[in-house]
């Protein structure tokens, strides 16, 4: 499996597991714990939530789902703007763990940035990690601009969580290299286009039909996966809400695109020849 390293020293998988709309529906909500507990299994160990998902749902649902499995995760997740103040960001932390079931996050997020000073949240982010309730913290959505205003304040920032895929490719011609300076791990998220339309792609299609996994022939979300799993320092979180979508992003793992398939898909998706701004979900 390949991995990245945090500054802190902490290797994980470069493949995790996202959980964006995980617990929003009763229906749903025993395949995406059994999605989740089968990944750990497997040997996944990043699983990335949020309090604003589901309004704290999805939290709830990973803390079910890894109750007895705890030591086993690398557990992200992340703090709204609008709780960034000091003493918002200490009470959103402890409603985070509660539901979570936990005494403590690997690694703590700003889900974006507001109008709350960094060196405010900053501060807040190192009470926590002062009292063990985190062991790291990072960024998301942080353009090169506010990277650098960030360093500016700190330098122990250890990810930056951004949209990367084969849909949104801006950040090639400068974040991810800037992530990597910085030694922040760029942390991958709707690497699958969310499950719409790049799926469909008929140039995804056609290269998928080149290659075999373990489950049988590869499709066009393993090559998606695969393309960006292709990069150095990166780390892809997927969402996946069955264990057979569970199965099949951990099998891409296995595939390595050729120099003539990163040729087509980059005539398909073009890469960026200028700055992009960064694009947000
Ligand atoms: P993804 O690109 O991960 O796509 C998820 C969709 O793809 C779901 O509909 C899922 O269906 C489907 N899918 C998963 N695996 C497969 C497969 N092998 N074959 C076909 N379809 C598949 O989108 P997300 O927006 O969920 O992004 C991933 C994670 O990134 C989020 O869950 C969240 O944790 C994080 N995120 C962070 C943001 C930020 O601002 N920091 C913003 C957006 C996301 P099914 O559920 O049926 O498996």
């Amino acid at each position: 499996m390949k991995t990245v390293t945090f500054r802190n020293g902490r290797t994980v998988p470069a493949l995790g597991m996202g959980t964006w709309n995980m617990g929003d529906s009763s229906v749903r909500r025993s395949d995406e714990i059994d999605s989740l507990r089968l990944g750990v299994e497997v040997g996944l160990r990043v699983i990335d939530t949020a309090e604003m998902y589901g309004d704290g749902r999805s939290e709830s649902l990973v803390g079910e789902a890894i109750s007895d499995i705890r030591d086993d995760v690398f557990l992200v997740s992340k703090v709204l703007p609008s709780n960034a103040s000091y003493d918002s960001v200490l009470r959103s932390c402890r409603r985070t763990l509660k539901r979570l079931d936990t005494d403590w996050l690997d690694m703590y997020l700003l889900h974006w940035r507001g109008t709350t000073p960094l060196e405010e949240t900053i501060r807040a982010f190192k009470t926590l990690e002062a009292d063990g309730m985190i062991r790291g913290w990072g960024v998301s959505n942080f353009d090169v601009s506010d990277m650098e205003e960030l360093k500016a304040a700190s330098d122990e920032c250890q990810v930056n969580q951004i949209l990367y895929s084969l849909e949104h490719r801006g950040t090639e011609f400068d974040l991810l290299a800037y992530n990597q300076k910085a030694s922040a791990v760029t942390m991958a998220y709707s690497p699958l286009g969310q499950g719409g339309d790049l799926l469909q792609n008929p140039v995804l299609k056609e290269i998928a039909q080149r290659y075999e996994t373990d489950l049988g022939p590869a499709q066009p979300a393993q090559i998606a996966l695969a393309w960006v799993m292709r990069q150095e320092n990166v780390l892809a979180i997927p969402k996946a809400g069955t264990p057979d979508h569970l199965l099949a992003n951990v099998a891409s793992q296995a595939i390595s695109l050729t120099e003539e398939d990163l040729k087509i898909l980059d005539n398909a998706f073009p890469p960026p020849s200028s700055k992009v701004s960064l694009a947000v979900i």
